[in-house]
């Protein structure tokens, strides 16, 4: 699990335990446990955009419809950045819309919290990039733990298919992170007209590529052809782009990504 809040990542550190490096876990979870699918429900569940961006390839509905469904959205706390989590069932059992009878009907789709758990992945920006930390989150009622199958953080996050989702949620948290930075350096918070631009950019990719199309923003930016082309054709790509075009937009600066004619 990521998570955009230095408390709540604080206290994530304190109460769980540390898998070092070499250590491994025994766990696994599949319909033979006698608690599966008890899990799927009550969940204070994150929705990163890559998270939304994926859920919707199973959904096939539009960003707006998808979010209107499925999702809450706020703010993040001390960013402002526009966040979304799943919306729980109205019910008294407040379970997941994509739970059905235990199995979960998005699995290919499921986002990054469902993948990482057992396990628990708190980051943060350091002099050599993204520093990563796991946590084995041992909770009374899972009987995974009780399985013989052996785990190392890296293999269970290959089998879990996290890679991807580890790309671009570094990349959010990264983000939020420099914004907070920059909000306590220079006491400038996002505009409400920054917050819709972030929502467009993180979590409305075929919104954007709309609005890109029909702009000339991109001919301001120092792009190939070839990017241009996947930033429009691609949501993926597209995600991407929106990580550097808001750090670029709104504190001025991006590694990847610099106005035409710079340094000329
Ligand atoms: S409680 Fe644990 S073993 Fe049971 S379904 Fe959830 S993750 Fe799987
Ligand atoms: S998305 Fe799937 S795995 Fe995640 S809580 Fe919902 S039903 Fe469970």
């Amino acid at each position: 699990m990521t998570t955009p809040d230095k408390d709540l990542s604080q206290r994530f550190l304190n109460e769980h335990e540390e898998l070092k490096p070499g250590q491994d876990f025994r766990f696994a979870c599949h319909p033979g446990v006698s608690c599966f699918g008890a899990c799927c429900s009550a969940l204070d569940l994150m929705l990163t955009p890559y998270d939304a961006l994926r859920l919707r390839r199973s959904t096939g509905q539009s960003s707006k419809d998808f979010a209107h469904e499925y999702a809450d959205t706020s703010a993040m706390p001390g960013v402002g950045l526009p966040m979304l989590s799943m919306h729980m069932q109205d019910t008294e059992a407040k379970r997941c819309p994509f739970s059905r009878s235990g199995a979960c009907a998005v699995y290919e789709n499921r986002p990054s919290a469902c993948r990482t758990y057992p396990l628990g992945r708190a980051t943060r920006s350091g002099p050599q990039g993204v520093e990563e930390h796991v946590f084995v989150v041992r909770e009374a009622h899972c009987k995974g733990f009780e399985e013989p199958s052996h785990w190392s953080p890296a293999t269970w996050m290959a089998d879990q298919g996290l890679v991807p989702y580890n790309a671009a949620n570094d990349r959010f948290m990264a983000l939020a992170s420099a914004l907070r930075q920059f909000g306590l350096d220079t006491g400038r918070h996002l505009t409400s007209q920054q917050t819709g631009m972030s929502g467009l950019a993180l979590y409305q990719p075929d919104d954007f590529q709309r609005f890109l199309t029909g702009s000339r923003l991109m001919d301001r930016l120092d792009m190939t052809d070839a990017r241009r082309e996947d930033v429009l054709h691609d949501e993926d790509a597209c995600l991407d782009f929106g990580f550097d075009w808001l750090e670029l937009s709104l504190m001025g600066h991006d590694e990847h990504l610099k106005p035409k004619g710079h340094g000329a």
